[in-house]
């Protein structure tokens, strides 16, 4: 009885389930061994529903894990950054490295074809009223980086 598997029963609590009411699409869940509780102790500007300083300390692996401790800088998240997983709106593509799908064929050509005479059309509307660079390098600097 118990050994089976089957796709029916209930959840368990505490659960939060989302379903759109013509039954036309697969319900959403939530399920957690504790539904978030607003925290005051906190210290500010931490999120209130950051788990207690104390117990973050006490297990910092498992904070980190869970993206819990909301207060640390950004900075380890931004160096993975050229790492991270995603989709590509002009490959209509997923990815599993964000810079080896910058580097891959298909992504160049498109890249580099006339896709963005839309961006470009907004752009010939702006007026350029910076003081252009007599040295040239720092221009070239630019374009090397905007091109990937
Ligand atoms: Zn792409």
């Amino acid at each position: 009885f118990g050994i089976q598997k089957t796709k029916t029963g209930r959840l368990k609590k505490p659960f939060v389930k989302v379903e759109d009411a013509s039954h036309h699409y697969r319900p959403f869940y939530l399920q957690l061994s504790n539904i978030p509780l607003i925290n005051y102790s906190v210290p500010k500007p931490c999120s209130p529903f950051d788990l207690d300083k104390t117990s973050a300390l006490q297990k910092p692996t498992q904070a980190k894990q869970r993206n819990r401790v909301g207060c640390e800088a950004p900075g380890p998240a931004r160096l993975r950054e050229s790492k991270k997983k995603g989709y590509c709106e002009c490959c209509s593509q997923k990815y599993e490295a964000l810079q080896a799908h910058l580097l891959s064929e298909q992504h160049r050509n498109f890249a580099q074809s006339t896709q963005y005479q839309v961006v470009d059309d907004i752009i010939s509307k702006l007026v350029y009223d910076f003081v252009e660079s007599k040295s040239g390098i720092s221009r070239r600097v630019k374009r090397s980086i905007g091109s990937f």
